[in-house]
């Protein structure tokens, strides 16, 4: 037997037979305990869906026994049986027409893609019929009749038959590019053609069609790698498919044009397309008005007679709305399921009200602000049941979270377990360490500190001491933590600035805060200053409970913020010697280290020196990132004792370092920051009550530059949010989060910005789904399972770590 369908039909015979006329027959039929379980494991063996073979898997297994089964039993498993069988048969390849592994297909399987080609493909992220259908046409033009050389106008995609006049060898461009042309003519003028990297198959005399963008240089027109139809024998004019209708334009790579990468489009679209089945649930597709899966994709890709343009350019069409539900609502089934998986493991209760949390309280030098007590008793709520908790503490710098997640976690060391702390960097670990230690040792709880930075003996002292479970409380960076600590009974982890972190990164860390010889997984806590914009919030942060603490501690005043240039750096000058004639200390930050990028960048190094030249009475500081962290905790400390006047720091002091006395911030190249970047440097000061001032400066600025409007935002709001929200739409989301570690779902169609209604569609759909049946396991939802498969993969849901 050779394919799965076969399989299932060997499967099918006996068993139905078995059922027959209410089992009438069942006595009569042996074997069944050795042939099903070989069949259904020959049959899992070669299914490609996770569903199908867990089906069989099952299958095999309720038939193992049969024999030993009385007849009632054996009926039940007959029946159960031929469910299963349905199942796999949903699920696998042996489905009619609707298989989603059909939609699996090796590109290679289609005409005209070689080895070569499917190499140029796979650069395209094509391997299959599914990566072809989601390659969607970046761009769409229309196909006019031909005009004549003399009627072709700059601006416009023009249709021109035409002879080849002469040929240029092809040359190379500075930049690495070769360059190619070719000159056209007609009854009524002449008019070049460009191609770049790409020589096309042309010899002078020949007659062709040429079709593509007409540009202008410097007034002259020319085509701007066009393509070219070449006529048969005898042809007046190209058999053109294309000509009169709107056609797709794909990303390009490389040697594979544009007519090729269409023609294999249009033979994935009509061999596949019509049969792609409906992965979601008709109902939900229905009541949001949008076509069926296999509709949008061929209109997507070939719009039919009369399509909008301009609506396709803008991928505004429902077409292109319902492929974005589709990758949208894909990815909130997974986070759905993430947080379903979540709710189901094991944790340790902490009730709270414990000895260690009271006396803490006891001990605070403040009150608590009402946005701190309201978070505290969301967090709370989840720490007292035994399910882990998974949640975003979020608020503005110096909105006071640390304290929030150190009360947290005396109910953890409360109840008998264990705490971490994870912080960015050595500092931030060391900052915490040292506000959080003399509280929680006064209250006779302990804790320890442990960092790269830390010594030898004393790490290993940390470790026996985390192991045994006599330290309640650990503080440290995060890599070291989780590559180094064992944990007697960790139950309560805290990750601190990393609103980097994606999906795939929290469940790493998650499974790592495991204990191997127990399920119980930490209650997780991540905290950030970066307020996260709604759409964000819904994907990449949408496996998380959102706390937020909205309210800053009393006595802060906003940070007056001022735009300087170049020429009025003697003002700044000034400012910094008032501030430190004030007894109150500065900030001034750098973008790089040093010099290393040849980048016109004065560097932290020299500018230290130049302010010291420039403030010989004051103490002028240096600290950066490629100091050795003993050195870097020593320029920190005596900044923080107030024995040094004027820091100067490049970026590491963005990430939460409290000194109050600090009163004035400056950020030299600020155009060189993003606006969140900005926001959080400034939140460094305005911590001690008084005035506080932060001072931007940059080169001169050209009005309306993009930098200009940043700088112009920092002055008007200190609405963190508000910035937020400006920065995610002035940079896009993965430059907004930062790194390449974000955890962005890659998503194809739908976008992160402006999307945020649909978004809210897509999750409402797929929490209901899983509240409604949380294994989807009913018939009807078998293709989800196979939709999960098809899109997580393309939308990097996958990778951790
Ligand atoms: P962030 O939210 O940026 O991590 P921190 O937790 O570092 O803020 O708190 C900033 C400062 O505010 C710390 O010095 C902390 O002791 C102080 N703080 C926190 N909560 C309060 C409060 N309710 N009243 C007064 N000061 C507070
Ligand atoms: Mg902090």
């Amino acid at each position: 037997m050779e394919t799965l369908s076969e399989i299932l039909d060997a499967l099918r015979r006996p068993l139905d037979m078995a059922a027959r006329d209410g089992h009438a027959r069942i006595g009569r039929i042996r074997g069944l305990e050795r042939t099903i379980p070989a069949l259904a494991e020959q049959g899992a063996a070669r299914a490609r869906s996770a569903q199908a073979r867990a089906a069989l898997g099952e299958l095999a297994s309720t038939f193992a026994g049969y024999a030993v089964l009385d007849p009632d039993a054996r009926r039940a498993a007959v029946d159960q049986g031929l469910v299963l069988l349905e199942r796999a048969r949903q699920a696998g390849e042996s489905a009619p027409a609707a298989a989603p592994d059909a939609l699996r297909v090796p590109i290679t399987r289609f005409r005209g893609v070689g080895e070569e080609i499917a190499g140029k493909l796979a650069r395209l992220g094509i391997r299959t019929a599914w990566d072809a259908l989601w390659t969607l046409p970046r761009t769409y033009e229309e196909r006019l009749p031909p005009r004549p050389v003399r009627a072709i106008r700059q601006n416009t995609i023009a249709t021109l038959d035409a002879r080849v006049l002469s040929l240029t060898p092809p040359r190379r461009a500075r930049s690495g590019l070769r360059i190619f042309e070719a000159i056209f003519e007609d009854e009524t003028g002449t008019i070049p053609a460009v191609w770049y990297n790409f020589v096309p198959r042309l010899s002078p005399g020949q007659r062709v069609r040429v079709v593509g963008p007409v540009e202008a240089v410097r007034g002259r027109r020319r085509f701007r790698v066009p393509e070219i139809i070449y006529l048969r024998a005898g042809e007046q004019a190209p058999d053109d498919p294309d000509l009169g209708r709107i056609v797709p334009v794909y990303p390009l790579t490389e040697g594979l044009g544009e007519r090729r990468l269409r023609s294999l489009l249009r033979q994935v679209v009509d061999e596949v397309a019509p049969r792609a089945p409906e992965l979601i649930p008709g109902a939900i597709i229905r009541e949001l008005g949008l076509p069926p899966l296999a509709e949008a994709l061929r209109t997507v890709h070939f719009p039919p007679p009369g399509a909008d343009l301009h609506a396709l350019e803008k991928g505004a069409t429902p077409a292109h709305r319902r492929l974005a539900f589709e990758e949208l609502f894909f990815l909130e089934l997974h986070l759905a399921l993430v947080r379903r998986d979540i709710a189901r493991a094991p944790a340790s209760a902490c009730p709270g009200g414990g000895r260690l949390e009271r006396r803490l309280f006891d001990r605070l030098p403040f009150a608590l602000t009402g946005a701190q007590r309201r978070a505290l008793r969301e967090i709370g709520t989840d720490l007292a049941r035994p399910h882990p908790m998974n949640r975003l503490l979020q608020g503005d710098v110096g909105s006071g979270k640390t304290v929030v997640a150190l009360l947290a976690a005396a109910r953890a060391i409360d109840a008998g377990a264990q705490a971490a702390i994870m912080a960015p960097t050595e500092i931030l670990a060391e900052q915490h360490f040292r506000t959080i230690e003399p509280l929680l040792s006064a209250a006779g709880a302990r804790a320890a500190l442990l960092t790269a930075g830390v010594s030898k003996a004393e790490r290993a002292r940390t470790l026996r001491g985390v192991a045994e479970g006599a330290i309640g409380l650990l503080v440290g960076t995060h890599a070291v933590i989780v590559d180094a600590v064992r944990f007697a009974r960790l139950a309560f982890a805290v990750v601190d600035e990393q609103h980097r972190f994606g999906v795939a990164q929290r469940m790493a860390l998650r499974e790592k805060g495991t204990r191997p010889d127990s399920a119980e997984e930490p209650h997780l806590l991540v905290m950030t200053a970066t307020p996260i914009p709604r759409s964000l919030a819904l994907t990449v942060f949408g496996d998380l409970d959102l706390s937020v603490i909205d309210e800053m501690p009393p006595g802060r005043e906003p940070v007056e913020t001022r735009h300087f240039t170049e020429k009025d750096r003697r003002k700044v000058y000034a400012q910094i010697r008032e501030t430190a004639g004030a007894g109150r200390q500065v900030f001034v930050v750098y973008p790089l280290v040093s010099e290393s990028e040849k980048v016109d960048l004065r560097d932290a190094t020299r500018m230290a020196e130049a302010l010291r030249m420039e403030f010989s009475d004051l103490e002028v500081g240096l600290v950066h990132g490629q100091m050795k962290p003993a050195e870097k905790n020593a320029v920190m400390a005596r900044f923080k004792r107030g024995a040094i006047h004027v820091l100067v720091a490049t970026t590491v002091v963005e990430v939460g370092i409290d000194v109050p006395n600090a009163t004035l911030m400056v950020v030299e190249h600020a155009e060189r920051f993003g606006l969140s970047q900005l926001h959080q440097l400034r939140g460094r000061v305005g911590r001690g009550g008084g005035r506080s001032r932060c001072h931007l400066l940059t080169p001169p600025l050209a009005p309306g530059s993009e930098a200009a409007r940043r700088m112009r935002v920092m002055e008007a709001t200190q609405d963190g949010f508000r910035i937020a929200e400006e920065d995610l739409a002035i940079r896009g989301p993965g430059d907004f989060l930062g790194t390449r570690q974000h955890g962005l779902p890659n998503l194809r169609v739908a976008s992160l910005l402006g999307q945020a209604p649909l978004i809210s569609r897509a999750r409402e759909a797929a929490q209901a789904l899983v509240a409604s049946e949380p294994s989807l396991s009913k018939p009807e939802h078998v293709p989800l399972w196979a939709g999960l498969d098809l899109h997580r993969e393309a939308l990097g849901l996958l990778r951790a770590g």
